[in-house]
């Protein structure tokens, strides 16, 4: 093997080491987005190709509905201290219940829930849980909120549509 291939070989084993979306430790704090979506587990975030880097990341291969989302340039977010809706007078505002009613419906996650969850127990608290919670019992990788069974190794994504929290 020429040193130029093994150039290529060991950086991309190396990128894929310390950029993989599919490790519990992908769940951080800046993946959580204003509104409460963990978009660790988006999989937007899963995918291989033009893998969307999250919310509060730059812009570059999020998808236009995510780029042009008016929550994260909200002027009550922007002014806020925490970063996150909870924060706001108008919590709930309309925007947030709708979306908020489409991910429990489709997906089985509130994203009020996690804001509340986030304000009373605080963010590291959020973060162990929703790691414990979202990782395959199978074979150790995140699952997707967004899909039915483990992208790893195909096991059972038993929350996706499970949702049996309060309503909004
Ligand atoms: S597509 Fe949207 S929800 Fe998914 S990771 Fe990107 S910013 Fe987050
Ligand atoms: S809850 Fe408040 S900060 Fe969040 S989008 Fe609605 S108005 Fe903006
Ligand atoms: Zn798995």
């Amino acid at each position: 093997m020429s040193y130029l291939l093994l150039y290529i070989f060991v950086m991309k084993t190396h990128k894929k080491q310390t950029h993989n979306p599919l490790r519990p430790s992908a769940v951080r704090m800046n993946m959580i987005a204003a509104c409460g979506i963990n978009c660790a587990l988006c999989i937007g975030h899963h995918r291989d190709k033009r893998q969307c880097p999250g919310c509060r990341q730059m812009d570059t291969d999020k998808p236009n509905y995510c780029r042009k989302c008016v929550i994260r340039t909200c002027p009550q977010i922007l002014n806020s201290r925490s970063g996150f809706c909870f924060e706001c007078t108008d919590f709930p505002c309309k925007r947030i219940r709708n979306l908020d009613k489409r991910y429990r419906q489709n997906y089985g996650v509130s994203i009020v829930d996690n804001l509340l969850y986030i304000k009373t127990h605080g963010k590291q608290s959020f973060i162990r849980k929703e790691k414990a919670k979202w990782t395959c019992p199978q074979c150790g990788s995140l699952f997707s909120m967004h899909r039915e069974i483990c992208l790893t190794c195909t096991a059972q994504n038993k929350w996706k549509g499970q949702y049996s929290g309060e309503k909004t």
